[in-house]
């Protein structure tokens, strides 16, 4: 026989174990979620290779993701012409990286930052959420605090996976792995095996490198800290800038500062200057 109490126990039982069943389906779910795409591109490679006449009609769907590939990448440096000043900019690279450092502390803060762009030699826009026009004061002592944390030596600050730099070079870069691909592939031998395998692997290692090669070129061409001194001369919310009005779930905050850069080999600086 069976007490109320052993009975509440069986199903207790019943009921943790098949807790424990969904608990366990559940990570399995989200292993296979994790692992299947991976998975997917490994058997690719090994029919291509193992097969590789049946891999042939993989020729005409790989030059469309090619052709899709180069018209973006095409599409997002004609988006960003702004890349192309900032690079030859030594200051408004400074500027930039203050935007980014900028973002985080306010992020820090936990303000709804939700971007921002550089838009001059001294100035930047922050964007919050719609309704965050009495911040302004958090936002200045959030620059402030951002600037001081740079100078001492908090460089990562100012590298931001985000920014728009990063989406340019990742699809610079996928469409740089589609090229190196097919002259591979020519070198190697140009069978239609070789190019799949080769554009998978190539693939995965673009992947998993992605963010790395954007911070790398915010490093290189975008961002810089090289600088002595940097000081906020005003903070004010704005509505419309360069002709880009603002949208209406945001509010915009101009941050104009003036930022002493690092001198140069030879150059003197002035004694007091450095802070
Ligand atoms: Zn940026």
């Amino acid at each position: 026989m069976i007490t109320n109490s052993a009975t509440c126990g069986l199903f207790r039982g019943v009921s943790r174990s098949s807790a424990g069943w969904r608990a366990m389906v559940v990570v399995v779910v989200e292993w296979l979620k994790r692992t299947a795409p991976s998975l997917a591109l490994d058997l690719l490679v090994i029919s291509a290779l193992a097969f590789p006449g049946a891999c042939a009609y993989l020729r005409w769907p790989l030059l469309g993701i090619y052709a899709l590939v180069s018209v973006s990448a095409v599409r997002r440096l004609r988006a960003n012409p702004w890349l192309r000043t900032i690079v030859r900019d030594p200051t408004m690279r400074i500027i930039h990286g203050l935007e980014h450092a900028a973002l985080a502390v306010l992020t820090e803060d936990e303000l709804p930052a939700l971007g921002g762009f550089t838009h001059g030699h001294d100035r930047f826009v922050v964007a919050l959420g719609a309704g965050q026009g009495h911040r302004l004061a958090e936002v200045s002592d959030a620059v402030a605090r951002s600037i001081r944390r740079v100078r001492s030596g908090e460089r990562s600050l100012a590298y931001q996976p985000g920014c728009g730099t990063s989406e340019v070079v990742s699809m610079v870069s996928l469409w740089l792995v589609y090229v190196t691909c097919v002259l591979l592939s020519l070198v190697i031998g140009g069978s239609i095996a070789v190019f799949v395998a080769l554009s998978v692997i190539t693939f995965r290692m673009w992947f998993a490198w992605e963010t790395a090669l954007g911070l790398l070129a915010q490093r290189l061409f975008t961002v810089s800290t090289d600088f002595v001194s940097a000081s906020v001369i005003e903070v004010r919310e704005v509505a419309i800038m360069r002709n880009y009005p603002r949208p209406d779930n945001q509010t915009w905050f101009e941050v104009v500062v003036h930022v002493q850069v690092a001198s140069t080999h030879g150059e003197l600086i002035t004694p007091g200057v450095l802070g």
